[in-house]
């Protein structure tokens, strides 16, 4: 049999031991809908965690946020979500198989330029494509239950823009001063023309977004920081740093209002090794602010007359508006701006997957294949596992006595089921980076067996010795 790819591997190995299962299986499944299993939601949780610790815990610049899915309207129409979120996209004449455009790949071959010399990523067929045309990306729903005051509202297609909308509720209620950023974690939808690779491209997904404001003039400053954090954050967790690169985007992938943007990368196992997007970093200049300030603006005039919400059109923008309600007053330099903003903006989906990706491995033990994942000890989902050697002579009890308080500190497992080599096997495949073990010598001289997952090194310590032993090496 054919050698599989490691994404396949990885999918196999995530339903196996369940990290991740499709989403409605016993259905058929939903396509491009996951859920996160047993250790699978630890992963994410502790890659949530991870994040969140960097970003809010250990600065004194940022605070937390964490706000609703539902938004009001005007915000999308502000953001420039409602107008412009759209793909560009193409169907094929042949199979009815509808593609982003800048997803297509060119014929072999190809002697014909634009659309004419691409291929269907479908059937195959070669240049049988429609006019390229939008496909708006935000989902719709109705919200309220009288037909008379029903809205059709958005599911959020990213977590940046409830940040923005309560910069004014931050300032106000915190003694935060510029420059500061608001750190949020959420769901977010997109109704994606191609999905892709397991969970790196879904229609539902999680973000974890900063919006730093600094005052005008200190963005490319602000903007080189944040590179190198959010860079130095994957190799911290253990990311290789052979497969992670920064891509500076060119002129012309650069949203307008974007100074510079740059994306960290990740050479993932699809095709033949891919470079593709975990996070993007962008200067986003004093845009989304200055905009939300226009909304603000239209909804005042628009209670006036009472027209149609749904086909609103955004006010100019007023000359003063540096003076405006989202405008921000400096101490000492005595003068008012509206902040500029350097959002890093990662998904906690996308992370999870090269995290999975990277501490995939294979080794060979004793002639026989180990599947092991070298999580970092802070994403590990299991962070020691206790074993008695054997279900008899007062092992069990000894074993669970230390299971019960280690659990207070980490999560942890316990298992007394089959033989120990198999037991520690499926703790490599789980990724936990260490495995207790209580023997005969345990009664004898208190000690017992510890078996670091990496190395399968071991060696014996005092049973009271564990906790610490274990904090100390865990680092956590
Ligand atoms: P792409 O070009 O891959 O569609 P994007 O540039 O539109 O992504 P952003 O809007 O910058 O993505 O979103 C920030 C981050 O959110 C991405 O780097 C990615 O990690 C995550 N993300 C965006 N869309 C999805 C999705 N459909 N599924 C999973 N994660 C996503």
């Amino acid at each position: 049999m054919a050698k599989l790819t490691k994404l396949d591997d990885i999918v196999s190995l995530c339903k196996r031991r369940g990290f991740i299962f499709q989403s409605s299986e016993i259905y058929g499944g939903l396509a491009s809908c996951y859920d996160y299993g047993p250790l699978g939601s630890e992963l994410k949780r502790n890659v949530r965690n991870a994040w969140w610790k960097s970003v809010v815990q250990m600065r004194d610049d940022i605070v937390g946020l964490d706000c609703s899915i539902f938004m009001h309207p005007l915000v999308w129409k502000a953001s420039g979500h409602a107008d412009k979120f759209a793909d560009i996209v193409t169907v094929c004449k042949k199979c009815n198989v509808r593609s982003r455009v800048d997803h297509l790949t060119d014929a072999p071959n190809k002697m014909a330029e634009g659309l004419a010399g691409k291929v269907c990523p479908s059937c195959g067929a070669v240049g049988q494509f429609t006019e390229p045309m939008p496909f708006r990306l935000m989902f719709e729903t109705q919200m309220g239950a009288n037909t008379d005051d029903a809205m059709t509202i958005f599911l959020r297609p990213e977590t940046a823009q409830g940040i923005f909308v309560n910069f004014r509720n931050v300032l106000d209620s915190t003694r935060v001063k510029i420059p500061f950023g608001i750190a949020q974690i959420g769901k977010s939808f997109r109704n994606e023309v191609t999905t892709k690779a397991f969970i790196f491209r879904t229609r539902e997904f999680e973000q974890a977004e900063i919006e730093f404001f600094c005052a005008p003039g200190t963005d490319e400053k602000w903007y080189e920081h944040w590179k190198d954090a959010r860079f130095n954050w994957y190799i911290n967790l253990g990311m290789k740093k052979e497969n992670l690169r920064l891509r500076q985007h060119d002129k012309d992938e650069l949203a307008h209002y974007a100074k510079g943007c740059v994306d960290v990368e990740y050479k993932f196992p699809f095709g033949s090794g891919d470079w593709q997007e975990l996070e993007g970093i962008a200067n986003r200049t004093d845009f989304d602010l200055r905009q939300h300030q226009r909304g603000m603006r239209t909804l005042n005039s628009w209670y006036e007359k009472k027209g149609d919400l749904s086909k609103i059109e955004l006010n100019s923008e007023s000359e003063d508006y540096q003076k405006g309600p989202l405008s921000y007053f400096d101490e000492e330099g005595k003068q008012r701006f509206i902040p500029y903003v350097i959002e890093p903006s990662a998904g906690i989906d996308r992370s999870c997957l090269a995290f999975l990706v990277d501490a995939y491995d294979e080794d060979e033990v004793n002639g026989e294949v180990r599947n092991v994942l070298r999580f970092h000890p802070a994403l590990a989902p299991v962070k020691a596992a206790i074993f008695p050697l054997v279900k008899k002579d007062g092992m069990p009890e000894i074993a669970t006595n230390l299971y019960n308080d280690l659990k207070k500190y980490f999560n942890c497992f316990y298992d007394e089921k089959s033989a120990v080599g198999r037991r520690y096997r499926r703790q490599d495949e789980a990724g936990t980076p260490y495995c207790i073990t209580i023997d005969g010598q345990t009664k004898e001289d208190n000690t017992v067996t510890v078996r670091e997952r990496d190395s399968m090194v071991q060696e014996r310590i005092n049973l009271s010795q564990v906790k610490s032993y274990l904090r100390e090496k865990l680092d956590i």
